[in-house]
């Protein structure tokens, strides 16, 4: 049985948990989101659906699991090449292709994690790339891994710091291997998932990607946009509403908790019923789950 929430649920489609760069393990995660007073919530650590079973395993009753991913992904279309998160929802954990391709992702975090430790080093900086390793504890390992080693090493006090441009925000920030992102639509799709672009004007992350190419994505399968999201101003949020409305994609509002790598709190901003309805509508691979 597909659950469906009343109207006035509190649905959070965009958190992170240890098994990537979160800090609270999925089932810490699905625990907390139900203190959080909310109705439905997404799991969808970076580049893995590692956090799936543990996360299905604790669901605390009235509580409707979405399982997902973040998937990281680059436009080709200008030089350098633009990062992008492509949120990916309820898609078959087993497709090869997409399978494959996360593999190669997370395998590709672990070469690009060292090289930046190593120039870390090699301009007298402590960290060590085996630690970093271990604190990230199987899960998809990322900068924010790092961040805590400047942290501990005393060289920043705060993540955002740490993401700041004399570190890993610019001077010590190497490129991962994405995926391109017409090609994470099309797979995601064929995996019976259901596409939505992650924050898609947080320009302080980085270069954004221009409106053109989220109408050629919306063209090649994308299905939603998300608007309401920390690193987006009120006018941005309102310019990907109406983009969204032009192009008939729907709009999500999300987190992105990250536990205490990030200040945000759980359902800090929320979907509505009828979006959530519209990615159940259109989803194929795997179903919400909720504890019975
Ligand atoms: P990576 O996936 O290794 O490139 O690291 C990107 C991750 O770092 C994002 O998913 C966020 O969790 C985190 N992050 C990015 N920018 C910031 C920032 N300015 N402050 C704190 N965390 C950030
Ligand atoms: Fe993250
Ligand atoms: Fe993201
Ligand atoms: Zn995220």
């Amino acid at each position: 049985m597909t659950p469906h929430p009343g109207p006035a649920a509190r649905i959070d489609l965009h958190t992170h948990s240890t098994a990537s760069d979160g800090t609270l393990t999925p089932a810490e995660l699905v625990r907390a989101a139900a203190d959080a007073g909310l109705d439905v919530l997404a799991i969808t650590d970076h580049d893995t659906t590692a956090g799936w079973a543990p996360a299905v395993a604790a669901l605390p009753p009235g509580l409707t699991l979405i399982r997902g991913a973040e998937i990281s992904c680059r436009w080709y279309g200008t030089e350098p090449a633009v990062a992008l998160h492509l949120l990916a929802y309820l898609f078959d954990p087993d497709h090869p292709e997409l399978v494959a391709e996360l593999a190669r992702m997370r395998a590709g975090r672990e070469v690009r994690g060292e090289r930046i430790v190593e120039l870390l080093r090699a301009d007298g900086v402590e960290v060590s790339w085996p630690e970093i390793l271990a604190g990230a504890a199987g899960g998809t390992v990322g900068r924010p891994h790092i961040a805590q080693a400047l942290i501990r090493a005393g060289l920043v006090t705060t993540t955002v710091e740490a993401f700041g441009s004399a570190w890993l925000g610019e001077r010590y920030r190497l490129p991962k291997e994405d995926l391109d992102v017409f090609r994470a639509v099309r797979l995601v799709r064929a995996a019976g998932g259901v596409p939505v672009l992650a924050h898609p004007r947080a320009s302080r992350r980085g270069p954004i990607v221009p409106d053109g190419l989220i109408v050629e994505l919306a063209a090649a399968g994308l299905a939603g946009l998300e608007a309401d999201h920390e690193d987006h101003s009120p006018a941005e949020r309102a310019h990907v509403r109406a983009l969204a409305a032009e192009l008939g994609l729907f709009v999500t509002g999300s987190s992105d908790f990250h536990g205490t790598h990030k200040t945000v709190r759980l359902g800090a901003f929320t979907t509505a019923v009828e979006v959530y309805e519209r990615i159940l509508a259109e989803a194929g691979g795997v179903t919400p789950v909720a504890s019975t």
